[in-house]
């Protein structure tokens, strides 16, 4: 399936200059949604998975139902203030911005091996940060699964000897 055919590209959004890949058209339909979810679970369900951690808001989207296909549990990374219970924290800059990342302190248990899923990989600060904290909390990281790699910012660079698999390229 060509799912670059349902994702809407969207010039100088939300500055100028971004080219920003829009999922909202790729998930409004059910069969490219779920079809895109199951080429992913094939990409990583060899790999042994105790949670996958997904940062907010489109990590939800993708890591979410990839647990439930799984058949392991969801963490979410959200933004600072989110969560209710004790957390830890961490800066992280954005291809456009940055903001602060936090997690549950008990959200993992230590040698939990966690695959972290988001929409799009661009420059990778955001899945730097995610593993930062989930190193943190004494998680293993087994691979990141994203649903867009913006290849010509080649964020999987940053990334040496981890696992990352995406389903389309730009
Ligand atoms: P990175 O931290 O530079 O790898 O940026 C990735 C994060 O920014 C992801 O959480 C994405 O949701 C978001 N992001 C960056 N560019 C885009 C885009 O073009 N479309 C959708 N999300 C984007």
């Amino acid at each position: 399936m060509n799912f670059k055919e349902y994702i809407r590209v969207i010039p100088d959004f939300p500055q100028p200059g971004i080219r920003f890949k829009d999922i909202t058209t790729l998930l409004q339909n059910g069969p490219v949604y779920k079809e895109a979810i199951e080429q992913l679970r094939q990409l990583v369900k060899d790999k042994e998975i105790d949670v996958i951690a997904g940062p907010e808001a489109r990590g939800f989207v993708i890591g979410a139902p990839l647990a439930c296909a799984l058949g392991v549990g969801f963490i979410p990374i959200r933004k600072s203030g989110k969560l209710p219970g004790e957390t830890i924290e961490a800066d992280y800059a954005l291809e456009y911005g940055k903001d602060k990342l936090a997690m549950h302190k008990d959200a993992i248990k230590p040698g939990q091996k966690v695959l972290i899923a988001d929409d799009l990989l661009a420059t990778g600060g955001t899945i730097q940060t995610s593993i930062d904290l989930i190193k943190q909390l004494g998680g293993e990281i087994v691979g990141a699964a994203f649903l867009i790699e913006l290849s010509y910012l080649d964020g999987r660079s940053k990334f040496d000897g981890l696992d990352v698999v995406s389903l389309v390229q730009y």
